[in-house]
């Protein structure tokens, strides 16, 4: 059984619309507390700036960008989807965006088959 993992890319509206008051404190841990890939850096204090965050199927949060210190990839992860708040609105942006999405027509992607089991032979390995 395989789950989808649609990472999703959020702007900054998308940001403020999840963590809505919560908002400021989250740019405040970004420039504050990240890790940075450099090992001079590590975990440093002088924060990131934000170039891209994206939503995970976890509806978890992961910033990315450039290390105040250094230039480097940094990235900081904020579980969202622990928040019951964060993790509902988290999932009403990703309804909204497949609703966006090009559609697919209805034939590609029909209910499955009723007797799906006879046909198809468990994968084994
Ligand atoms: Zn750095």
């Amino acid at each position: 059984m395989k789950s989808e993992r649609v990472i999703i890319e959020l702007s900054d509206k998308d940001l403020h619309f999840i963590f809505a008051e919560e908002y400021a404190y989250i740019m405040e841990l970004l420039d504050s507390n990240v890790f940075c890939g450099s090992p001079t850096c590590g975990t440093q204090k002088n924060g990131m700036i934000m170039s891209s965050a994206s939503l995970n199927h976890l509806n978890d949060i992961s910033f990315e960008g450039a290390c105040k210190n250094c230039g480097g990839n940094t990235g900081r992860y904020v579980e969202a989807g622990e928040n019951a708040d964060f993790f509902e609105r988290a999932e009403l942006i990703r309804t909204r965006l497949k609703l966006n999405a090009p559609k697919i027509p209805k034939s590609k992607t029909a209910a499955p088959k009723p007797d799906s089991r006879k046909s198809d032979k468990p994968k084994i390995g």
